[in-house]
């Protein structure tokens, strides 16, 4: 049965990068015979130009009867000073409820290639392969109430929630320990739970769930720890599970252990195995349209996509191989530090995945 994937640029070098996901799904179609189409649609400061709003009815049915979402990035200066409730942003976040996408897999990966690039010693991080499963529709960037007030005396207040219902909280652990069960087994819960009573409920939800998942290891970590392990030895984690806003900052940390923010990508799931595929990284405004942001991590986001939605592990495997002979061969984009190594460009890097795939 044919599928059908929904194509988000978004904004700055989303368009570049989408681009060259495109160019490689292309040829996998022509190779593998995978029968994969595609549309366009709008979501971020682009929707904003052309229909006011970040996220329109359209774009959300028709990312609704997809199979799968692949999406750039969203934002840039030019929307920063709208209205909150308008920017570009708030589409990312609409999407994510809309389709109810609660998990949000973050892998941090480093390509043997790239050991040099990272930001710590060489020896803390070869081999390095860590999956971060952040909870994605909950937490501090939804609950109620939230906004800024003017107290009595007439200071203004801002205010926000950390709310976790334990259905919320049972459903990613769930997830997360289905995920450790096909990978090292090993799960670390990160909160605050010495501090915050939501984080006190969310260790014992994930205590009692446990017992239903005998091969993992759980272990709990509070998240100043975290932050401190995963950069002084991050080998020890295997798969790390957390709230919204936890997971948004540690997995930017894991990220910049791998090299560049440029070569990871994510993914964001519901419960029936739809998800948006995308980047780790945003929509980079200061190197927008000079062609030299790096495609690897929207190449990688088509991979799993065509792996976790589309069920298509054959071609992921092909483009996962790909992205590592181009990296033999020491092609590098301008993000990565490229001593002794070829520079390449945007599209540069995308034919290079393209020809690896074809050869
Ligand atoms: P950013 O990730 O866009 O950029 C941070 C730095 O990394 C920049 O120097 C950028 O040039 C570089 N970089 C990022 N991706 C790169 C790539 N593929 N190749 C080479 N270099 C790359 O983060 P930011 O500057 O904090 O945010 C810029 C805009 O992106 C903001 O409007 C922000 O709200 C938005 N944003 C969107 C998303 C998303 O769409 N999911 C995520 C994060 C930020």
């Amino acid at each position: 049965m044919s599928k059908n994937i929904l194509l988000l640029p978004g904004d700055g070098i989303g368009s570049e990068i989408v681009d060259e996901a495109v160019k490689v799904l292309d040829a996998l179609n022509d190779k593998m015979n995978l029968g994969v189409s595609y549309e366009k649609g709008l979501m971020g400061g682009c929707s904003i130009d052309a229909h006011g709003l970040p996220l329109t009815d359209e774009t959300i049915a028709k990312a609704k009867a997809s199979d799968g979402i692949l999406l750039g990035a969203v934002g840039g200066p030019k929307w920063d000073t709208l209205d909150r409730a308008i920017r570009p942003e708030k589409g990312l976040l609409k999407i994510r409820a809309e389709l109810d996408l609660f998990s949000n897999l973050r892998p941090a990966i480093l390509y043997p290639q790239l050991a040099d690039a990272s930001s710590l010693k060489k020896e803390l991080v070869e081999g390095l392969d860590i999956l971060i499963v952040r909870e994605l529709t909950g937490g501090i960037y939804f609950g109620e109430p939230r906004g800024v007030r003017v107290l009595d005396n007439g200071e203004r207040q801002g205010y926000n929630t950390l709310v976790y219902s334990e259905s919320e909280i049972e459903r990613i652990g769930r997830n997360a320990f289905e995920i450790a069960q096909k990978r090292g087994k090993r799960l670390c819960s990160v909160e605050k739970a010495n501090v915050l009573e939501v984080s006190g409920l969310w260790r014992e939800v994930m205590e009692s769930i446990a017992p239903d998942y005998p091969d993992v290891e759980l272990s709990h970590m509070y998240v100043d720890n975290a932050a401190m392990q995963l950069v002084r030895a991050p080998k020890q984690f295997d798969v790390i599970v957390t709230g919204n806003l936890f997971g948004d900052i540690l997995s930017d940390c894991a990220a910049m252990l791998t090299g560049s923010i440029g070569m990871l990508p994510s993914a964001s799931l519901n419960a029936d195995g739809l998800g948006m595929y995308e980047p780790v990284h945003g929509s980079a405004p200061d190197i927008a349209g000079q062609g030299i942001a790096n495609p690897l991590a929207t190449i990688l986001s088509l991979e799993m996509l065509l792996r976790y939605s589309l069920g298509m592990s054959e071609a992921a495997d092909a483009i996962a191989k790909a992205v590592g002979d181009v990296l033999d061969q020491g092609l590098r984009t301008a993000d990565i530090d490229s001593a002794g190594m070829t520079k390449v460009s945007t599209s540069e890097m995308g034919d290079a995945v393209v020809k690896a795939l074809l050869s």
